[in-house]
């Protein structure tokens, strides 16, 4: 492929941003952008010397106008889109991830292709471009996936709002092949149905897999998975070492996916419940109710900036709440997927309940996003799930 290049000019708050490698560049600090077709999705980024910098993603239209695709005066070359799908599928595969039939394949700026979200279900990929630019090429993208991941068909899950800020529509399309409405996966010797299409996300929370496992270990007497979702936690603690488990969640869907799982697996000792978890776990402390392991994995509670001062405290009253219904020595794994509360941040709001329920804990583990959603340093936005594993101390 060819890439029809404008030139974008850095002010110098832009160039030193540039520099310190975070990879996105915000409008403001572009000091000025060719006309050129408008179609362009790559630019030629400058200082204002007119010193090469590198060359980026364009998105005219977004406020994060520029996405770093390399840095120094070299242009990208024709097969710059392949080799870095290869590489991102390699880096799963050198991890011994290839194996495994659910696997995020791309995950954006941490594997140089950013704006672009790939996760393979069996030999079906369910993709997200999310940036105008990602979004230009996906001509030329489409036959590569295809080549390079060996995959049946590619559905696209356009249907989320970070679109609209591209002034990208927001919508499901099949960009190859006829996928399926859900793929059946494995989380060790559990079978899941990822709903591709009408599933959250892309059909099923892959960043939450390995702590998924996690919890099948260490579960035991009476398990609470709050916030279920599929129910991930809640059916690997059934088939771990719990006697009993509630998974809790307020989607009549979710509670109809975790009940087909349970049967699918022959998970009997599992109670999947349609309900909303501040209710839920004020009425069982009300009934003097106690679990040796509750999982609480809420959705983001603050999406920006602006929503972190509400969120805290909807963060802070559900540890608070489940803490208060753990039996002493019982385990708190404890969730966080919101990029704006930072692990010192959820740190605090731990603490904080703790004192609140006049209950001390001890950090057995710090865990975060499986390892095919690998961190992009200097890219802390890449870093977004927290799972922290607690000890109730008598
Ligand atoms: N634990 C899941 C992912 C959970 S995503 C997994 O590992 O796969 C968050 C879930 O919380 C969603 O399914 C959503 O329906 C549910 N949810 C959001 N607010 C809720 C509330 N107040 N009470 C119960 N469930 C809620």
């Amino acid at each position: 492929m060819t890439w029809p290049t404008a030139t974008a000019v850095l002010t110098p708050r832009g160039a030193q941003r540039w520099l310190t490698g975070h990879p996105w560049i915000f409008r403001s600090d572009v000091a000025s952008l060719s006309e050129g077709t408008g179609r362009e999705t790559l630019a030629r980024v400058t200082d204002r010397r007119g010193r090469v910098l590198g060359h980026a993603l364009l998105s005219r239209s977004s406020q994060i106008t520029l996405r770093i695709l390399r840095r120094g005066p070299e242009p990208p070359d024709e097969n710059l889109l392949r080799r870095r799908l290869r590489r991102a599928r390699d880096y799963r595969t050198e991890r011994g991830l290839g194996e495994r039939d659910a696997v995020r394949l791309v995950f954006g700026e941490s594997d140089g292709l950013p704006g672009l979200v790939a996760d393979r279900y069996g030999e079906h990929l369910v993709v997200q471009l999310l940036s105008s630019s990602m979004d230009g090429l996906r001509d030329e993208l489409v036959p590569l996936l295809v080549e390079e991941f060996g995959v049946a068909s590619i559905l696209a899950r356009h249907d989320v709002g970070v679109r609209k800020l591209e002034g990208l529509p927001l919508e499901v399309e099949t960009l190859y092949g006829d996928p399926p409405d859900t793929v059946p996966y494995h989380e060790g010797d559990l079978v899941f149905a990822a709903g591709i299409r009408h599933g959250q996300k892309t059909g099923a929370f892959l960043d939450q897999v390995d702590n998924h496992l996690r919890v099948g270990q260490l579960a035991r007497g009476r398990v609470l998975d709050a916030f279920s979702y599929g129910g991930g936690f809640g059916l690997a603690a059934a088939r771990g070492g719990a006697e009993e488990v509630v998974s809790v969640d307020s989607s009549g869907e979710a509670v109809a996916r975790i009940t087909d799982a349970a049967a699918a697996n022959g998970v009997t000792n599992l109670t999947p419940l349609e309900a909303n978890v501040f209710d839920y776990l004020r009425e069982r402390h009300r009934g003097g109710d106690v679990f040796d392991l509750v999982v609480l994995d809420p959705p983001a509670f603050a999406k920006n900036k602006r929503e972190l001062e509400g969120a805290l405290r909807g963060y802070k009253e559900i540890n608070l709440r489940a803490m208060k219904i753990l039996r002493p020595g019982g385990m708190l794994v404890t969730c966080s997927c919101s990029y704006q509360l930072t692990e010192d941040l959820f740190d605090q709001v731990l603490a904080q309940a703790a004192a609140d329920a006049r209950r001390a804990f001890r950090v057995v583990e710090r865990r975060d996003q499986a390892p095919d959603h690998p961190v992009r340093v200097g890219f802390a936005e890449s870093r977004y799930l927290k799972c922290l594993v607690l000890e109730m101390m008598d």
